[in-house]
């Protein structure tokens, strides 16, 4: 479990993390989401202990996680994936990590295989591309078999392939009762895996729930209806206060977009109007929408105003 109380940061005048408090439990992936420049990766390097918080605290499974010896074993990192010694090969580099957390090196061909790298063991990191570069840091983080992970942005610079292949593996790797945590700036990437979601903003706390319960956040997109005559129903529905929007792209027949009325009252609305529905289709509004309405302010504000 991961417990951030009060965490804040701040470099200079710029405030990077105010004030802000969250749970990651185990046995599940949570998504760590916020547009670029929220304190996402501040507030990862204050978990690891990488950075001293200005004021709050960080713990993990309970302890601050800072120079705690063979602290691979209780927690995986994968921070910047070309933060590595180019020089070393792959094998050396995960050999060199071995030895240093106590960890039996026979760990390193299972970590190499795992991540799909087994066949590059032997070439230098400094020819590898992003994407290796990413599965290294994953097979680096996995390499003590810890209970918690963490991820900053490890979808950057994979392949399709490669993103589905992630994606399968935090899920198995929370399956397994670990306690997964992971970032991303863009909430396609998560929607996919994350069962809970932390959103922040400028630093600040903006959402801790479950994905289904930030959808419910979306403003909805109405409901879809065709019906055997639009007409006759647009003016129905206006007059219990609808707003309708007639489909343009196929003049008269199109779909017609409703809002402000319920499915189950625009069906009562028809019945009573003698209009055969053929459809009748709910409108939900995205994930991506509900997280572009939600942080748009944060972003508007980064954008326009000094901090
Ligand atoms: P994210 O990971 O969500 O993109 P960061 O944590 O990298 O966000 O950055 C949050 C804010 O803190 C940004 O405004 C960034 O410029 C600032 N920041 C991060 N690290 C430092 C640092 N070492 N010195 C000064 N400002 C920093």
């Amino acid at each position: 479990m991961i417990e951030a109380n009060d965490l804040t940061k701040r470099y200079g005048g710029t405030t990077a993390v105010r004030d802000l408090s969250f749970t990651v439990r185990p046995g599940r992936v949570t998504g760590f989401l916020g547009p670029n420049g929220a304190g996402k990766t501040t507030t990862l390097r204050l978990l690891l202990g990488l950075n001293a918080p200005t004021a709050g605290t960080a713990t993990i499974d309970g302890h601050p996680f800072a120079g705690h010896p063979r602290g691979l074993r209780r927690v995986g990192a994968l921070l910047d994936a070309q933060d590595v010694h180019g020089g070393r090969t792959a094998r050396a580099h995960l050999k060199a990590l071995a030895v240093s957390n106590g960890i039996d090196r026979r760990r390193v061909a299972e970590v190499l295989a795992e991540v799909g790298l087994a066949p590059a063991a032997g070439r230098r990191i400094g020819g590898f591309s992003l994407g290796m570069k990413q599965r290294l840091g994953i097979a680096a983080a996995l390499l003590g078999d810890p209970p918690v992970l963490v991820f900053d942005e490890p979808l950057n610079g994979l392949d399709p392939e490669g993103v589905q292949w992630l994606r399968a593996l935090l899920r198995r790797l929370a399956a397994e009762g670990r306690t997964v945590f992971v970032s991303s700036h863009q909430m396609s990437e998560m929607e996919l895996c994350a069962e809970e979601l932390i959103v922040i903003g400028r630093g600040e706390l903006i959402a801790a729930e479950s994905l289904a319960e930030f959808a419910a956040r979306g403003t909805s997109q109405g409901v879809r209806v065709r019906a055997d005559d639009h007409e006759r129903l647009a003016s129905a529905l206006r007059a219990a206060g609808a707003t309708v929007v007639t489909g343009e792209q196929e003049p008269g027949n199109g779909p017609l977009t409703v809002t402000g009325l319920e499915p189950g009252r625009i069906g009562e609305l028809a019945l009573r109007e003698g209009i055969a529905l053929s459809e009748l289709t709910p409108l939900e509004a995205s994930l991506e929408q509900a997280f572009m309405e939600l942080t748009a302010t944060s972003v508007d504000y980064l954008a326009g105003e000094p901090r």
